[in-house]
């Protein structure tokens, strides 16, 4: 339950909406633009985490367009001004309750306000994986962090560890030799997931040291209640050992925000809302976009480009609405085998 409370407002309750998006990352303001284009008037929840993963982003430079790369809240800041130039309705309100057993559909939020609309489409995101130690809970915002652009210069001369072998690990990293005067990279492998250019940058930057075959067990406090160093083991030889360390930065992956939605529309075994390649889940008129259905491509490019997909076939989905009503509809694309199961 909320500790914020605000009175309700009737007119809202009672109002239908055309299409409601749920989520402020690249995927959500992208479908904000297309269907505020198209005349269906969204509203865009934005959630807690304004701008999504990319404004914690300090530079993106894969992003086309911007050959000398830009910073992601200032990308994140774009997204959500050209969709607001067209007339999206951004609440800063996180959704906490969905409905999609009847349509229209019904959605609660953190203001305890409640919506209901023709069509959805689920652009929640991704938060980071934890990796479930001892002492990680209790040392997170002293001396854990899952975000080196926001807590990378609390490490001004210090040393940090970073978990993980992905481009997210290697990226923020690379981020920190800016502040740390070693980052020591601590994989459970001996090869790298990353893309070569960041395995290439890593291995010549002689802040970065790298620990292989070994995992975390537990982060360690020390007598100021921050974190003083790590306990780490050796996968192929189980040797245990003590490392020192002012931070640990976690890159290890991430997990789906798809709990509002669990049980109501398909998912894979690890969270990911199913969609087919036009972007429908398995519940007619309730569409996703982004990393809530993407655990392979997960770019800011990708995600943009399943959030226009998202919204234009929602825009056609609203026309055949109005022409058949939701009962035919949801008939006839269950019958054509045009969902996923
Ligand atoms: P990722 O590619 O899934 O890599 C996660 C890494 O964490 C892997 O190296 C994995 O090890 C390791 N790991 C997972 N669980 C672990 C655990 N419990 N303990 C220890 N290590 C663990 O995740 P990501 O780096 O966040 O990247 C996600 C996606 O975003 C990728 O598709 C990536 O290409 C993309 N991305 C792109 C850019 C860019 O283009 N500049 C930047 C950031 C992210 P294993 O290798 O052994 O599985």
């Amino acid at each position: 339950m909320s500790m914020f409370i605000v009175p309700s407002d009737q007119s809202d309750e009672e109002k239908i909406e055309k299409v409601i998006i749920i989520g402020g990352g690249p995927a959500g303001f992208t479908a904000g633009l297309y269907t505020a284009r198209a005349q269906l008037n969204p509203i865009l929840f934005t959630g807690n985490d304004i701008g999504g993963q990319v404004a914690l982003t300090y530079e993106i430079e894969n992003y086309p367009g911007f050959p000398e790369g830009l910073s992601g809240t200032d990308l994140a800041e774009r997204f959500q001004k050209q969709a607001e130039k067209f007339g999206t309705r951004v609440e800063y309100d996180h959704v906490l309750e969905l409905d999609l057993s009847q349509h229209p559909f019904t959605l609660r939020t953190q203001f305890e306000k409640e919506y209901k609309a023709e069509s959805i489409i689920l652009a929640m995101g991704a938060t980071p994986r934890k990796l479930q130690v001892p002492g990680e809970a209790e040392l997170t915002g002293r001396g854990v962090s899952y975000c080196a652009t926001c807590d990378g210069f609390f490490f001004k001369d210090k040393e940090v560890i970073v978990v993980g072998g992905g481009d997210s690990a290697l990226e923020e990293g690379l981020f920190l030799t800016r502040f740390a005067s070693k980052v020591t990279i601590i994989h459970r492998r001996d090869q790298l997931r990353a893309s070569k250019i960041l395995q290439k940058r890593a291995f010549e930057n002689d802040k970065i040291e790298f620990i292989w075959d070994t995992i975390v067990t537990s982060i360690n406090a020390g007598e100021n209640g921050a974190v003083a160093s790590v306990t780490l083991k050796n996968v192929k030889t189980n040797e245990v050992s003590e490392f020192r360390t002012d931070g640990v930065f976690i890159f290890i992956g991430h997990i789906p925000n798809s709990d509002i939605v669990k049980g109501q529309v398909a998912m894979d075994p690890d969270g990911y809302v199913i969609t087919n390649r036009f972007g429908h889940t398995s519940v007619p008129g309730v569409f996703a976009a982004g990393e809530i259905q993407d655990h392979r491509f997960k770019q800011v490019s990708t995600s943009v480009g399943q959030g226009a997909m998202a919204a234009m076939e929602t825009e056609k989905f609203m026309a055949e609405l109005e022409d058949k009503g939701y009962e035919k509809l949801r008939q006839e694309l269950l019958e054509e085998g045009f969902l996923p199961a």
